[in-house]
């Protein structure tokens, strides 16, 4: 099953597919990239609130919460 939907980074219609993420072929690629640094950030950092990650990282705190809501990463 496969469904138009909106980009939750830039907005743009891609097509979604089942278990795809919630963004364009173009941005999961940066999306991907992005998680590896904060995941590796927790590590070191493992006690970094959201608001710590979203500035660090220069993203939206919409956007950590993505990644979150993903269970790829799990923050106090
Ligand atoms: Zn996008």
């Amino acid at each position: 099953m496969s469904k138009l939907a909106n980009c939750i980074r830039c907005g743009n219609v891609y097509i979604y597919s089942t278990g795809s993420y919630n963004v364009c072929p173009q941005c999961k690629s940066k999306y991907d990239e992005v998680f590896s640094a904060i995941r590796e950030y927790l590590i070191e950092h493992p006690n970094s609130s959201v608001m710590e990650l979203a500035s660090k990282f220069n993203i939206s705190v919409k956007s950590i919460r993505s990644y979150i809501q993903d269970e790829r990463l799990s923050i106090r």
